[in-house]
């Protein structure tokens, strides 16, 4: 017998709409939410307060690419490894820089607030993640927290004072390498129980557990202080994240930024394949039991669903096939 293991995965709804080609609605948002007149480049332009200082951030983004188990230019960055404290430690020291009052939650979810005027009103939030899966890129999540953190730089030295407290999340563990969890950090401020429950027994690859992992990377973690990672419902009044894009759409049409209007729901499954083998030469087509064979056709047949359900944002792919075992 020849069991196949295909592992299905399915993307859904990923799709971002894209404003690029409204300059005149964009730049009237921009200067309705900031406040402040917008300008494209300040050459030539109308003359902006707020100019990012570019050479400031790149060099800041590939300082912190340098705190990776993989070399340049792949990022290796996994939960609570040593390189993962050293870019927590990194990302920390510039909100302190910042003058920023910086708070970390039990499972080490980082927080830089620039105090408001009116600090009882909710926060406007802005941040991403830094852990990076095997051999990726900088700039993933990266640029959401260092981006966000020049954002604050330019306000403060554009003498902009905030109402609102703003801040800076980075988040932990957006990535699933370590414990097969995604948005660890995010789900478990969002307020999630099923998670409490599944991190006290969550065990990686190596069996260790999530609360000893934790524990190596600086964060003592009691199973009650789970709880503390929740948030008040009124903590934040808006949130946005910038991201790169990890398509090709943007990059293709030439078009700067998009704003997202929808949002990928991933879903995945797992399905076991059983044939038998046989000598290909003398078992015939008739005769066969070919679980490869099977598996291909189920992968197909998901191509053509997708292709077929009219969607241009549905996706469906195989991830991966995998031989289980040869059982005699
Ligand atoms: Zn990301």
């Amino acid at each position: 017998m020849l069991p196949f293991l295909l592992s299905l995965l399915l993307l859904t709804g990923a799709a971002a709409g894209v404003q690029g080609h409204d300059d005149a609605a964009a730049r009237r948002t921009m200067e309705e939410f900031a406040g402040f007149p917008a300008s494209d480049d300040g050459e030539g332009g109308r003359a902006s307060p707020l100019r990012v200082d570019s050479e400031s951030l790149q060099r800041q983004i590939d300082e912190l690419a340098s705190f990776s188990d993989s070399p340049a230019p792949s990022v290796t960055r996994v939960l609570y490894s040593d390189k993962d404290v050293q870019a927590r430690r990194y990302i920390k020291g510039i909100m302190k820089q910042l003058g920023l009052s910086v708070r970390e939650d039990a499972v080490g979810n980082i927080f830089g607030r620039w105090v408001g005027s009116e600090a009882e009103l909710g926060a406007v939030a802005t941040g991403s993640h830094v852990d990076a899966i095997p051999f990726s890129g900088k700039y993933d999540g990266v640029v959401g927290v260092l981006g966000a953190l020049e954002a604050i730089s330019v306000l403060q030295r554009s003498g902009f004072q905030p109402k609102r407290s703003l801040e800076v999340i980075m988040f932990t563990s957006e990535e699933p390498t370590r414990f097969g969890i995604s948005c660890l950090g995010s789900r478990l401020m969002a307020g999630s129980e099923e998670l409490v429950r599944s991190l006290k027994r969550t065990v990686d690859n190596h069996n260790v557990s999530f609360v000893d992992a934790a524990d190596s990377a600086g964060y003592k973690i009691h199973p009650d202080d789970l709880h503390n990672v929740f948030l008040n419902q009124d903590a934040y009044f808006a949130f946005i994240e910038l991201h790169i894009e990890q398509g090709p759409i943007l990059e293709k049409e030439g078009i700067p930024i998009g704003i997202v209007t929808a949002i990928a729901a991933p879903a995945s499954i797992k399905v076991e394949f059983e044939g038998n083998g046989g000598h290909a030469g003398a078992v015939l087509m008739p005769a066969r039991n070919d679980a490869g064979l099977a598996a291909a056709e189920l992968a197909l047949a998901v191509e053509k669903y997708v292709l077929e359900s009219g969607s241009i944002d549905t996706v469906g792919t195989v991830g991966m096939f995998d031989k289980l075992a040869f059982i005699f």
